[in-house]
């Protein structure tokens, strides 16, 4: 197959490719460690990669891909137990690793290969086919254990190549990013996106708005977060004038991996005159849609899909959605070139996640707007509650309980009710633990917004939600309190 990376061969050597914090490798750079690395691994199953956020992670996967090797990257915060199911779920040959990196218990017994990024080498051509697995990513865990899926390198290329048509995404970008490199977003979006356009990554290595800004202002195009980063910036804006400007300058914001909030989204339109376009997918899809960079602006869609994308919305019965009125919901259902293979060691959970006719069962449920624009609603498990007859997502109340100012984070659930079938319950992080907003007050304010039946029954304060690494609201872990 073509190369995933023509620019490791095409581009200028001296191109600047990925900069994390103080260490930095060009074009002619890059290729080179990788091609050193590549020749140590090359003919392995799978490899393992401590995915810290550093240089070394970047190295380590895009030369296994260069080799034709999967690889399994591991979140580092991680526990024992998580590691050793990962360990024996993908069973790697090696783990590479930045030299000194500690690595823990579940990891001793295999061979370690250290990544040298000053390494050289020459370019490796393996035997390598569309359909060879690029990697394995572990889903996030936010709905049950995680789960590995199989990502083959065809996906990788198309996922990257719609997106690039979505996002007019070019050599001439610079991606800042503060993502861990564990999870689709910041390694396939974040670290190969960038890579496979010729164009270059500045890694922060740990997210915060000054460092957005610092790199913005010093010549970057694009930032890529999760919601939780773009309400610290939201939250920074007022109290940080040269962010403003800053967030001003860019080509594109982009937000993934979980629903922006609405109240979010407008607080950094106004402050910066920029909106923030949002892209939907999984890490079994890779991306499904996304609002287009010429597309018009929507807050609280995720847009439109992606070329080479197919997407339907089916009722629970399967029957396909056919009108877009922006009201029916549906399961959305995938199919395209961007899908992974499988479920690594799981061919009943992957049986399970496909129709008979090949489309894929995402959980997510959505309405679509009459042009096409998709809206996600929640997932199908936890975010779809079933009160006094209507089917109520857990979105829409989250975003009109965001906007009372006494709200400063809020999550929706439901519960069993006698009467409803299921009631509403609200988990709000008030701004003023001293004095959290009323019961009847949310349940009011929320009904004015809404509708009188979306009113949260029940409402419980804490002094923070329970998220994932993505920052993702594990709901799990609310409705077990
Ligand atoms: P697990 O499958 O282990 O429970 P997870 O589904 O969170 O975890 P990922 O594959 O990382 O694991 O996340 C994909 C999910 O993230 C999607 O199914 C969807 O629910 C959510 N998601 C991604 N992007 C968006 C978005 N823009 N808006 C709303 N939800 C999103
Ligand atoms: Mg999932």
């Amino acid at each position: 197959m073509s190369s995933l990376f023509p620019a490791l061969t095409g581009a200028p050597a001296d191109r600047p490719a990925l900069r994390f914090g103080d260490r930095s490798l060009t074009y002619g750079e890059l290729g080179a460690a990788c091609g050193a690395l590549a020749a140590r691994i090359g003919g392995a199953g799978r490899v393992a990669v401590w995915a810290t956020p550093e240089l070394e992670t970047a190295v380590a996967v895009v030369a296994a891909l260069q080799a034709g090797v999967a690889a399994v990257p591991l979140n580092p915060k991680s526990g024992e137990k998580e590691l050793g199911h990962i360990m024996s779920d993908s069973a790697p040959s090696a783990v590479l690793a930045a030299p000194g990196d500690e690595l823990p218990a579940p990891l001793g017994d295999l061979e370690r290969i250290d990544v040298d990024v000053r390494a050289a080498g020459p370019h490796p051509d393996p035997q390598v086919s569309d359909e060879d697995p690029a990697l394995v990513v572990y889903t996030s865990g936010t709905t049950g254990p995680p789960k590995g899926a199989v990502i083959p390198r065809r996906a990788i290329t198309t996922t990257l190549d719609a997106l690039a048509d979505a996002w007019q995404w070019t050599a001439d970008d610079t991606l800042v990013h503060g993502l861990p490199l564990f999870h689709v977003h910041g390694l396939v979006l974040g670290i190969l996106g960038p890579l496979r356009r010729g164009g270059s990554v500045r890694h922060l290595g740990r997210f915060g708005t000054r460092g957005v800004a610092r790199e913005l202002n010093d010549g970057a195009t694009m930032v890529f977060g999760v919601p939780t980063m773009y309400h610290r910036i939201a939250e920074a804006l007022p109290e940080e004038p040269e962010l403003a400007k800053a967030l001003g300058r860019a080509r594109l914001l982009v937000s993934g991996s979980a629903a922006l909030p609405v109240h979010d989204h407008e607080r950094i339109t106004a402050a910066t005159g920029q909106r923030v376009v949002e892209r939907y997918g999984m890490t079994e899809t890779l991306m499904n849609t996304s609002v287009r960079a010429d597309g018009e602006a929507r807050a609280g869609t995720v847009g439109v899909p992606l070329p080479g994308v197919e997407l339907r919305l089916v009722e629970e019965d399967g029957t396909p959605i056919t009108s877009y009125d922006g009201e029916t919901v549906g399961e959305i259902q995938v199919r395209g070139a961007n899908l992974f293979t499988e479920y690594l060691n799981r061919p009943d959970a992957t049986a399970a996640a496909f129709t008979p006719d090949g489309w894929f069962r995402t959980g997510d449920m959505a309405v679509r707007d009459p042009d096409g624009y998709v809206r996600i609603v929640g997932r199908k498990a936890t975010d779809l509650i079933k009160s006094g007859g209507y089917k109520i997502g857990a979105g829409e109340i989250e975003n009109a309980l965001l906007e009372h100012p006494g709200v400063r984070e809020a999550a929706v659930t439901g519960e069993p009710d006698a009467d409803l079938g299921e009631r509403i319950v609200a988990w709000v992080v008030p701004e003023d633990p001293q004095s959290p907003p009323a019961t009847e007050e949310l349940a009011d304010h929320v009904a004015r917004r809404l509708a009188p039946h979306k009113r949260p029954r029940v409402v419980h304060h804490l002094s923070a939600l329970p998220r994932n690494d993505m920052g993702k609201i594990m709901k799990r872990a609310l409705r077990h309190d």
